[in-house]
């Protein structure tokens, strides 16, 4: 059996602890089943963002009435766009994998792993053992095991990559950010679209009235029904069909449409590893928990990104990688502070969020409420936008900022300077500090915090 200081599974953000390892002078073996490069270049984050960056000219040339310019748009190529996103995909993989083979301390095992014993993984029919084990193994789409989801050809943020042509019209199962990103993404190549969430808002994660907007605006392209439990499907004719319960007031409705898509969540690939086999133990919903250090229960095996389940968002999987492997030889020394970790969603419009929302910050601080629309301030003015707003949760006592949350245009770029505020220990008087351009976006985040009200 091979011997190994550190085994890393997962070539996402598993990508960092090689690197670090390697600089580091430890024997490194790399475990990965493919498509390499992980989630975030091949079904995630990357491909995602190539559609919606298409799906949101095509809605500015829809809007751009409003600013008096008539425009129209002629055709949309979709699998022009789809082939891009293919293409972008193709080429991570191939620079990845070169980058990987290329690295000759490295021992590269490409295929699906399991643990066997303590410290010890099968790969390949061969056994490996490592002082140090890290996995970054993932997580993949929730199916449920409802009646007749077998017997359809349904979607997921994997197989939606391979149309060629868009759907006349798309049912899509559950309503997080995965859900109203490609609802966004569809509606604008022309899909007929229908959202069906379980839960009574969309994208709980956010504050109430973020979903609120959010459904608001998304029901003005695509229909959005909250509530609606979904329990069968089936093929009737050319559609697929769900069959679900109104939770509101116990009736039975049928939806029918050429494709669905399953986006209901995802579970972490911890049992395909069988990480019980090393004594690991995993969480009710599969998640391995880790400590703050993200070492797991096991001394030595260490836990990051959506494995551990935590906040699955690359940024956050990249942190936690590196801050893991940093641990692991050195000596538990950094811990992981979740309190600045950010999350955009690209729906239109944009939502972006860093921090406890209202409800979580009251059950633990006194606090402080500001609110502003963009329409308050010259920039948001002059871009007509009258609904997107943005809220800050501020402690009482210290001024310091527990949470900042924003919906509209560029809402993503516009929280960093909260977030670098908040990663800093930041109180409301870093962002006060700084002079703000004017006329431009940020002010925004100054005026939100200049209406603090208890
Ligand atoms: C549609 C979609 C859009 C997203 N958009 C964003 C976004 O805009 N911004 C953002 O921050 N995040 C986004 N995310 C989330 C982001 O993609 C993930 O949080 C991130 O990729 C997790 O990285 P990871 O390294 O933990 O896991 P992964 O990148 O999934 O890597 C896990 C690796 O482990 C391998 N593996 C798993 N099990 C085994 C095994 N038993 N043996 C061998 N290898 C194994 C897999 O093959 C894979 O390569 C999106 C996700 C989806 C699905």
């Amino acid at each position: 059996m091979k011997k190994y200081d550190a085994i890393v599974i997962g070539s996402g953000c598993g990508l960092n602890i090689v690197e670090e390892a390697l600089e580091h002078g430890l024997k490194v073996a790399l475990v990965d089943k493919g498509p390499l490069g992980g989630t975030c270049p091949n079904s995630g984050c990357i491909p995602s963002k190539m559609m919606i960056f298409a799906a949101d000219r095509v809605v500015e040339i829809q809007e751009s009435k409003k600013v008096g310019a008539e425009a129209e748009i002629k055709n949309i190529d979709f699998n022009y766009i789809m082939e891009l996103v293919r293409k972008s995909i193709a080429d991570t993989r191939k620079q990845v994998k070169n980058g990987i083979l290329l690295s000759e301390e490295l021992d590269f095992y490409e295929g699906e792993g399991h643990f066997t014993g303590e410290y010890t993984l099968a790969v390949n029919g061969k056994e490996i053992k490592g002082e140090k084990i890290f996995i970054a193994s993932g997580s993949r789409p929730i199916i449920p095991p409802l009646k007749g989801l077998d017997s359809i050809d349904y979607l997921t943020n994997e197989s939606v990559l391979q149309l060629k042509e868009k759907p006349e019209s798309l049912i899509i199962i559950g309503g997080g950010y995965i859900a109203v990103e490609y609802g966004h993404f569809f509606v604008a190549m022309g899909t007929k679209v229908t959202i069906l969430e379980m839960a009574d808002r969309l994208i709980l994660a956010e504050e109430p009235e973020i979903s609120d907007l959010l459904k608001k605006e998304l029901s003005k392209r695509m229909a959005v029904h909250t509530g609606m439990q979904a329990e069968s499907f089936g093929r009737s004719g050319n559609a697929d069909y769900v069959q679900v319960t109104d939770l509101k007031d116990g009736s039975k409705k049928k939806f029918s449409a050429q494709k669905i898509l399953i986006a209901i969540g995802r579970r972490s690939n911890a049992d395909l590893l069988k990480v019980e086999n090393t004594g690991i133990k995993v969480d009710k919903r599969g998640f391995i928990p880790v400590n703050e250090y993200l070492e797991t229960n096991m001394k030595n095996i260490y836990a990051v990104g959506d494995a551990n389940g935590q906040q699955m968002f690359t940024h956050v999987a990249n942190r936690e990688s590196v801050l893991a492997v940093r641990n692991a030889m050195h000596g538990n020394e950094e811990k992981m502070d979740y309190n600045a970790a950010p999350h955009a969603v690209y729906s239109h419009p944009q939502i972006a969020s860093v921090g406890l929302t209202e409800e979580a910050a009251r059950k633990t601080h006194k606090v402080l409420i500001g609110r502003a629309k963009y329409f308050d301030v010259a920039a948001g003015e002059a871009m007509m936008e009258t609904e997107g707003f943005a809220k800050a949760i501020v402690e009482d006592e210290t001024g310091k900022i527990l949470g900042f949350h924003i919906i509209g245009p560029y809402a993503p770029s516009l929280i960093q300077e909260v977030i670098n505020a908040m990663a800093s220990g930041g109180t409301i008087d870093q962002i006060h500090a700084g002079m703000h351009i004017h006329p431009a976006p940020p002010e925004l985040i100054m005026r939100t915090l200049s209406n603090l009200q208890g």
